[in-house]
């Protein structure tokens, strides 16, 4: 890896972050605070949040084996796939690598931060070419995008020809694990002390059931995560969100039983749709949600809109020519999906 001065954008390397009341005030046990122009009344909501949400990273540092420092907490992963462009992509002049297809929200944000983007294929069963990827590089990108569980095609990709990425690239490696909590595949997050430009994404949006409250992470080294804290919002994790995060975290046995019982009704849905004539292909899937190719995934989506069912229709994205995307619902979802389908 470059030098990180060299990677992060000038004006960020140099800034001076904004210093809350809160981070001015440490040490001392301290009661009357009247530093923060704060209203006394109505606890606890009128005061700011930590803007570190030390309380909830000392849980998620136990939970996921990686220490608190190298913990970034955001509005969403969205936050988190956000900061990096405006940390480390200088706006007309830098540009990004991703996989191709992935998560839209890579693009969009290269596209609201000006910065090029760089679609590398997949190959004939979705799985990542490192040298394709490395290829499409030069001295101008900063970021490489991998998604594993991908999303829309569901499938993890090969770690070996990720870690040659992570090990080949002069610059930053983002891997998306939205889905990690799903797969049977070991999470990138056990490699952070190896590679210094590897950056993790997990989020409490999709196993943990909490895709309200807007709580996504980061896992990155010391260095990387500090420039994050110093580019974020102050306050960008508000309190309920704090709160309802410990508290879920307090009974982490709930989530485990909600994907042993997503992973059962994935297998019984998928054996389903291979009896259905209008269905050509299921894609190997590592997620809460599977990617079949249908005969005409247009009409079927239309068909299953008007009877109140909704799944997301793929059928525009690259390699992904008449496929629709199907979350695993409830069993009683389910089996709703099939009945109308069985009838189309
Ligand atoms: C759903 C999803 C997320 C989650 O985003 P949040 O902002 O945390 O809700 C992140 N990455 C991928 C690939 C996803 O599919």
């Amino acid at each position: 890896m470059k030098p990180l001065e060299q990677l992060v954008r000038p004006n960020i390397w140099r800034l001076a972050p904004y210093s809350s009341a809160r981070d001015e005030y440490s040490g001392k046990e301290a009661h009357v605070f009247l530093d923060a122009n704060e209203n006394p009344y109505n606890s606890p909501y009128n005061r700011y949040p930590d803007p570190l949400q030390r309380e909830l990273k000392a849980r998620i540092a136990q939970l996921k084996g990686v220490p608190a420092d190298m913990i970034f907490l955001g509005n969403g992963s969205d936050e988190a796939i956000d900061l990096p462009y405006r940390i480390f992509c200088e706006p007309g002049v830098d540009n990004v690598v991703a996989i191709e297809p992935t998560y839209g929200m890579y693009r969009v944000c290269a596209d609201i931060n000006n910065v090029e983007y760089r679609p590398v294929l997949l190959d004939e069963h979705y799985q990542l070419r490192a040298d394709r990827l490395l290829a499409a590089a030069d001295e101008k990108t900063k970021i490489i995008w991998i998604c594993s569980p991908n999303n829309p095609t569901g499938n993890a990709l090969n770690p070996e020809e990720i870690e040659k990425v992570v090990k080949g690239f002069q610059g930053i490696v983002i891997i998306d694990e939205a889905y990690g909590d799903f797969s049977a595949q070991k999470s990138f997050r056990s490699e952070l002390a190896k590679y210094s430009n590897l950056i993790v994404l997990n989020t409490f949006s999709k196993a943990w059931g909490l895709a309200a409250i807007r709580l996504g992470m980061a896992f990155a080294s010391p260095d990387i995560i500090a420039i994050y804290n110093k580019v974020k919002y102050p306050y960008n994790v508000n309190l309920l969100t704090q709160l309802l995060a410990l508290e879920a975290l307090k009974d982490p046995f709930e989530v485990d039983k909600w994907i042993k019982l997503l992973l059962g009704e994935r297998i019984r849905l998928i054996a389903a749709f291979r009896d259905l004539p209008i269905c050509e292909e299921i894609y190997p899937t590592d997620a809460n949600f599977f990617l079949a190719r249908m005969t005409d995934a247009q009409a079927i989506y239309d068909y299953l809109v008007n009877r109140g069912i909704i799944v997301r229709n793929r059928t525009r994205i690259q390699l992904c020519n008449n496929c629709l995307r199907i979350t695993i619902g409830t069993k009683s979802e389910n089996n709703e999906l099939l009945a109308a389908l069985r009838q189309y």
